[in-house]
């Protein structure tokens, strides 16, 4: 079942997700060579609760027993990880490395989760084009997201651009609905058929997340239990919004 907010659940949904935005703006501003990803996720954690909110992804359930629930606030990704690296004071950024911040806000009852792929000072084109795609992959899909289309065109429009343009995309993780739980229905897939699907209804709230791959499309899991980083060890990169489908064009309800 997909859940429909009401007016009213929108109101309180944006809130989380505003204060998701301005977690990712002071990050933006913290990021240079020499901070470690503890420290970006102590800002990141400040931010959210001098905002009322709390990081969602903080105790984030495992499911495997001999792996622990996510320590963090925000997951820390760089350049050939690609989802759910774990902040420590001992990583610490370089000069043109990538990194894919994601996180997620809660407040009022909901959830705000939105990713960001951002450059470590001067990065090399082959990076730039890579963060530029993937985030180009999010706004190609969202010309889809509006009443009556139906969730395989989003997924299609993701998985044609970044295939068109030389890339793949990850396939065992997907975008979701969000709203009073991070994870809600719909699962939408960063690949998939146009036509397919359920059909997108006013009041639907989705987090739609490119996660793309430079070279081969194949992903391990580390030994942390959490991070994924791409088998060949080319570079990836995130972006991802949590929007509103309304009958024109859709709400990005993460960037403010
Ligand atoms: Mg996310």
């Amino acid at each position: 079942m997909v859940d429909i907010k009401s007016k009213r659940e929108i109101e309180l949904m944006k809130e989380a997700c505003k204060v998701t935005a301005l977690a990712h703006e002071a990050i933006k501003r913290a990021i240079k060579p020499g901070i470690s990803t503890l420290e970006l996720d102590k800002i990141a954690e400040k931010t959210i609760r001098e905002n009322g909110g709390i990081p969602a992804q903080k105790g984030y359930p495992s499911g495997e027993k001999e792996i622990p629930n996510f320590p963090a606030s925000i997951c820390t990704s760089i350049n050939d990880e690609v989802i759910h690296g774990i902040p420590s004071d001992k990583v610490i950024l370089k000069q043109g490395d990538i990194i894919s911040i994601d996180l997620v806000s809660y407040k009022n009852g909901f959830n705000g989760d939105a990713a960001r792929t951002y450059a470590v000072g001067e990065i090399t084109t082959n990076a730039k084009k890579l963060i530029d795609i993937t985030k180009q992959a999010f706004f190609e899909g969202i010309k889809f997201a509006k009443v009556g289309n139906r969730i395989g065109d989003i997924c299609h429009a993701i998985g044609e651009f970044a295939t068109k343009n030389g890339y793949s995309v990850v396939k065992e993780f997907q975008g979701h609905g969000i709203g009073r739980n991070m994870h809600e229905e719909p699962g939408i897939p960063n690949y998939g058929k146009a036509g397919k699907g359920i059909r997108l209804e006013k009041g639907m709230t989705l987090a739609i997340e490119p996660m793309i791959i430079e070279g081969k499309p194949e992903i391990v899991i580390l030994e942390d239990g959490w991070t994924i980083v791409t088998q060949d060890r080319s570079l990836a990169a995130h972006y991802e919004n949590t929007i509103l489908i309304t009958e024109k064009e859709p709400e990005i309800l993460t960037i403010i």
